[in-house]
């Protein structure tokens, strides 16, 4: 029955309306005063999500099973149940003061291709599949992209289960709680593809006008506490070069990590976002600073490059500052490369249905990152507003969340077809 969707409707296009409603009504879940949401993983606001969202899934007549670290997928029946499914989805918990669009975008989207195949009565030959992802954001229990992590076997379920927020709940008493902990095994699934439709979270694309950026992959992080030994003394009675001042050190560590990135340009991001100074006192010289780096990269070199360069001047400024700093790596994320065929899609695709489009790098982290370990996978970014993401103010048109819906439908008839 239905038409036969194998890779030659290239007239299908979404319901944009139906996309931003969705939107709407989801963002009531957890909805604050400043037009944002406030959604903590496992949380009730966000046990509510999900049962909206499986409510719309069922309406969509899809088969809803959830996994045991609480991740959701909703399968969509194929022609051939032989092959691996078409997936695309993201996350609807968000930051303790989030946005409207970051995740929600990329399951809703997910599901506006659904919705659009199952008015057109077409039958893809693969199966589809919407996946909702557990605690992307990582702010309630860490770490994050918690559900995709486990799915990809980064990190063990029962690691996972174990986890807990600042008052001691567990993720697994959580999950049980909020009625998620589900059968389904974790992982072990093949996908035929994983696409993901995301706001951007940056500036680029709105400042160069175009609608649809074409994810190559996501930089690389390297994380570190930096901690900076001096002395404390009077301000006064201490002349400056007798000084062992920990604040001075920092501000030089402060200013090579600027140019540290400088030198990796145009991609290399280097960020010092966390200061502690100790005693932090008007007339005392400071005896002990730490704080945090960021250091991003598209590739393993450059990451590498900046990591050198970062002890190289440490122990330089070490030195000249009489000071003693120790720089301590937390986190490592590796620079994640998308799959050659589904990014190329994701551009003809884009290109056939007139959308301007551009290459672009993710400076964000995503589930997709985690995926993209076990299956092939490609994302597709649509403008925010003034670049902002992780705040209540969040916003994006209409008009380009709908463009990224047709984006997906399209890329995913094709790959399944
Ligand atoms: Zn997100």
């Amino acid at each position: 029955m239905g038409i036969d969707v194998s890779g030659r409707n290239t007239e299908l296009r979404v319901d944009g309306a139906r996309l931003w409603r969705s939107l709407m009504d989801l963002a009531q879940i957890g909805a604050t005063a400043k037009g944002g949401v406030r959604r903590l993983t496992l949380t009730d606001a966000d046990r509510e999500a999900r049962e909206c969202v499986v409510g719309w899934f069922c309406a969509a007549r899809l088969d809803v099973r959830v996994d045991g670290v609480g991740n959701l997928f909703a399968r969509r029946a194929g022609r051939n149940p032989l092959r691996p499914p078409v997936v695309s989805g993201s996350h609807i918990d968000s930051q303790p003061s989030g946005g409207k669009f970051d995740g929600a975008y990329g399951v809703l989207a997910a599901l506006e291709v659904m919705r659009t195949l199952d008015d057109a009565g077409a039958t893809t030959d693969a199966p589809l599949e919407v996946a909702v992802w557990t605690n992307e954001e990582g702010t309630r229990f860490t770490p994050v992209m918690m559900g995709s992590g486990a799915f990809a076997g980064v990190f063990s379920v029962e690691s996972i289960h174990a986890q807990l927020d600042s008052d001691g709940r567990s993720v697994g008493e959580e999950l049980a709680r909020i009625g998620y902990a589900g059968a389904a095994p974790v992982g072990g699934v093949k996908f035929g593809a994983y696409f993901e439709a995301h706001i951007e979270q940056g500036p680029v694309l709105e400042d160069s006008g175009r609608p649809i950026g074409v994810v190559m992959g996501a930089l690389g992080q390297k994380w570190y506490d930096v901690v900076i030994d001096g002395m404390d003394a009077h301000a006064g009675p201490t002349p400056m070069e007798l000084r062992r001042d920990a604040l001075l050190a920092a501000a030089r560590i402060i200013e090579r990590v600027n140019g540290i990135a400088l030198e990796h340009a145009p991609n290399g991001r280097g960020t010092v976002g966390r200061l502690e100074v100790q005693p932090n006192s008007r007339n005392v010289i400071p005896g002990r600073v730490r704080l945090s780096v960021d250091f991003r990269h598209p590739t393993t070199d450059g990451l590498t490059a900046m990591h050198d360069s970062l002890l190289v001047s440490a122990a330089e400024i070490g030195r000249s500052s009489r000071v003693h700093i120790q720089v301590v790596p937390i986190t490592d994320f590796e620079p994640a490369a998308f799959d050659r065929s589904c990014v190329d899609l994701v551009r003809n695709v884009a290109n056939s249905l007139g959308y301007p489009n551009q290459d672009i790098v993710s400076g964000a982290a995503h589930d997709a990152v985690y995926v993209a370990r076990v299956a092939p996978t490609a994302m597709i970014f649509v403008p925010c507003k003034d670049g902002i993401s992780h705040n209540e103010i969040e916003d994006a048109k209409p008009e380009h969340l709908e463009a990224g819906a047709n984006v997906l439908l399209q890329a995913m008839i094709a790959r399944a077809s």
